[in-house]
């Protein structure tokens, strides 16, 4: 009921950039290859994503708007060994309870459109055949004026919506992704699987080419990416990401294990510049922890932080050779 999606609506769609990141998690579930991601005043006017994915049936576009109606959770053992990066079924309905939402889908046979107001049904009909999902999210937090005050500046929220693309492209280089905010294209990816030349866009070339590879096995585990020299360590602990299954995650003991693995090279209060791949069974997480999926429960911790620790130790052992 509507009640209920607003509620539900407070913790997966806090702001625009968390809607941003559910679809274009929505959006990569459905094996997209190409994802254009518009907003316009930080996504609070308009937040478009086009994608090239699967689509959705027909017959199914209005159920994905129903709370817990997921297409990707069949059974309660699924549960346990997660592969998709959404499952709770609550993005759509609770994005639609906060914004007017216009989508159009296609699974490559005919497809539909949909127009939803305060999350209500406002016009369906037949639309264009291309495979793939283009929604757009407009007038966000409309039907909850209280909310707009307390939101920052169209600037904060622009900025967080870029953090969030960062993160997917670096978490995804085989997807192109195009993010252009107010007009403007503020990312371009190429989509040809080189995480290296998506560093660079992120973070500039010179970063780039201060990045080593990392590459580690446990039993459990496979640690892949790139970590920075020790020359070029930063203030902040912001520029060492980790993602688990291509998700990205805080997880703050996995980050003392990149750090550790500097061991003495890095100078007391900096910290490295680290992206960071970890690949696992399903079963050994549990994302089933909080609404946003950013922290995570691993059944494992200490021998994936062990893994960590010695993949980067082993980088900057041959580079002293
Ligand atoms: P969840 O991702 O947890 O399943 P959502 O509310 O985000 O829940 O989406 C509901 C359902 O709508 C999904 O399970 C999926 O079947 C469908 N869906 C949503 N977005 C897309 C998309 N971009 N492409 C294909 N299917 C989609
Ligand atoms: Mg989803």
């Amino acid at each position: 009921d509507a009640l209920s999606n607003k509620i539900a609506a407070g913790e997966v769609v806090e702001r625009p950039a968390s809607i941003v990141k559910e679809l274009i998690e929505n959006a990569i579930d459905a094996k997209a290859k190409d994802i254009l991601v518009e907003i316009e005043e930080g996504g609070l006017r308009s937040i478009r994503i086009v994608d090239d994915g699967i689509g959705i049936e027909k017959d199914e576009l209005e159920t994905a708007f129903l709370r817990h109606a997921t297409s990707k959770i069949k059974t309660d053992r699924d549960l346990f060994s997660i592969r998709t990066l959404g499952f709770r079924g609550e993005a759509l309905p609770s994005i639609a309870s906060v914004s007017n939402v216009n989508i159009q889908s296609s699974t490559g046979e005919d497809g539909k459109e949909l127009q939803l107001a305060g999350g209500e049904i406002t016009s369906s009909k037949p639309a264009h055949a291309r495979r793939g999902t283009t929604i757009e999210v407009t007038d966000l937090f409309y039907n909850t004026p209280a909310r707009l005050k307390y939101l920052k500046t169209v600037l904060t929220e622009s900025g967080h919506v870029s953090d969030v693309l960062n993160r997917m492209a670096l978490a995804y280089p085989d997807i192109r992704f195009h993010y252009v905010s107010d007009g403007k294209t503020m990312l371009q990816t190429a989509g040809n699987n080189d995480l290296l030349q998506v560093i660079a866009q992120v973070y500039g070339r010179q970063t780039a080419a201060q990045m080593v590879a990392v590459e580690g096995d446990s039993l459990d585990y496979h640690v892949s990416g790139f970590v920075a020299k020790p020359e070029l360590t930063r203030a902040g602990r912001q520029y060492m990401s980790i993602y688990i299954n291509g998700r990205y995650i805080r997880n703050y003991k996995l980050a003392n294990a990149i750090q550790q693995g500097f061991h003495t090279l890095l100078p007391i209060g900096r910290f490295p510049v680290a992206i960071l791949k970890l690949e696992m069974d399903p079963v050994l997480i549990d994302v089933n922890v909080h609404p946003a999926k950013l922290e995570v429960r691993l059944s494992k911790e200490d021998e994936l932080a062990e893994v960590i620790r010695t993949s980067i130790k082993k980088v900057f052992a041959q580079q002293t050779l």
